[in-house]
């Protein structure tokens, strides 16, 4: 296969954690000999295997890596990783490396390194700090900026859709700004639940955070590249408001709003938006989702081109409650974090010992632990009572 065996420590120093998500640590890579300042600092992706306990704290692997450049990537049946979980993720990887890279907005991905402790993605480094901790921060905020993220989204998106991949997992916290710079490209990222049409089943089911989650998707519809445009509506509500457009008591009633398109624009914080941007949002939050603007239509709508986007400052009270909002989200998101992982590992293990009385195949079991992923990570309790039953 044309694989050169070679540590990643040979050719990355492994420091500072960036991140953590529920199957992954994001650790700061720097390339012991590089030429190109480009790839001189890198982000380390380390996904880890299920029912691996180690891994996560040996981050770069002593272990013998297998390092595949980018050129010579097998195809991802060819891969050796014995865990279709992090295969998903690799296989939309790749179509990016062969469709869609290099694009401003998306995620680069430059090597892919392969240990006993997973699979080392070697990505393009983003230092610039996530989408709504960047727009909180600044001293001045306007439509026009708002209009320029999600120019930036759609440009992404729509490569990504041409390469007939869905993200699936859209939200802010997956869009990170590539550096400090006030112009700096934002870039979306996390790929580990998207899905390539071609190679990827039909699945339909819920991904994701539920408040960006189409209403195809929660009702187990066909999900679709026009699905990442819903959550992209999502993302354009908050911006300008900051607040999200389906708010309940419950996430059975906030299911329900969503699945009826039931949401509204409240005088009191709207009467400052442009018209323009507000029938953007009900196009993009439009329930038949064959009636929802594509990325490559946002690319030419007037307010998302800036022509109709209004320049003057923001009203400080909808910066102050995306403030709020944004702090809320992300303690809620270190909590999720923390349960998934844990949940997971114990539910994995009872999942082990439960196939483990069948006469299942490898690649059976595989599948089971992509959907019982999916079904941890949308958080429905339901089926994932259901699954282990
Ligand atoms: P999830 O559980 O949400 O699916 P995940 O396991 O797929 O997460 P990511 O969301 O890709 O992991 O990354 C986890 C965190 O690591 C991100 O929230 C971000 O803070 C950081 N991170 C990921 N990629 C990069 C990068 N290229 N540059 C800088 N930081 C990154």
């Amino acid at each position: 296969m044309g694989y050169e065996t070679r540590k990643l420590s040979d050719e990355y120093d492994v420091s500072e954690v960036l991140g953590r998500g529920g199957f992954s640590v994001v650790r700061k890579g720097t390339r012991k000999s590089s030429s190109e300042a480009k790839t001189a600092h890198v982000a380390i992706k380390t996904l880890r295997r299920l029912g691996t306990a180690s891994n996560s704290s040996k981050g770069g692997g002593d272990q013998r890596s297998t390092k595949s450049s980018m050129m010579g990537f097998p195809t991802w049946r060819q891969v050796s990783v014995s865990d279709a979980l992090l295969t998903n993720e690799i296989l939309v990887m790749r179509r990016l490396v062969e469709n869609v890279s290099p694009h401003p907005n998306v995620i680069e991905l430059y090597d892919v390194y392969e240990d006993s402790n997973g699979v080392h993605l070697v990505l393009e480094l983003c230092s610039g700090g996530e989408l709504f901790d960047r727009i909180v921060a600044q001293d001045r905020y306007s439509e026009t900026e708002a209009a320029g993220v999600v120019r930036q989204i759609a440009s992404g998106l729509e490569a990504i859709h041409r390469a007939n991949i869905v993200h699936r997992d859209l939200k802010p916290e997956n869009c990170l700004f590539l550096d400090v710079r006030r112009d700096s490209p934002l870039k979306i990222m996390d790929f580990g639940l998207s899905s390539v049409e071609e190679f990827t089943d039909p699945v339909v089911g819920l991904f994701g955070s539920i408040d960006y989650v189409s209403p195809e998707a929660l009702s187990q519809g066909k999900i679709t590249t026009k699905s990442d445009m819903w959550s992209l509506g999502v993302i354009l509500y908050i911006l300008l408001s900051g607040y999200p457009p389906f708010i309940a008591q419950c996430n059975r009633q906030k299911q329900q709003m969503i699945m009826n398109g039931n949401f509204s624009f409240y005088e009191k914080t709207w009467k400052g938006i442009t018209h323009s941007a507000k029938q953007l949002i009900s196009d993009l939050l439009t329930v038949d989702p064959s009636r929802r603007p594509s990325a490559q239509d946002l690319l030419s709508h007037p307010w998302v081109v800036g022509d109709k986007a209004k320049d003057d400052a923001m009203d400080p009270e909808i910066v102050s409650r995306l403030q709020r909002f944004n702090a809320r989200r992300k303690l809620r998101a270190a909590a999720i974090a923390s349960v998934w992982s844990t949940t997971i590992f114990l539910r994995t293990k009872k999942l082990k010992s439960l196939v483990g009385t069948h006469d299942l195949t490898e690649e059976e079991i595989e599948n089971l632990r992509i959907s019982f992923k999916k079904i941890c990570v949308s958080g429905d309790n339901a089926t994932l009572s259901q699954f282990e039953e």
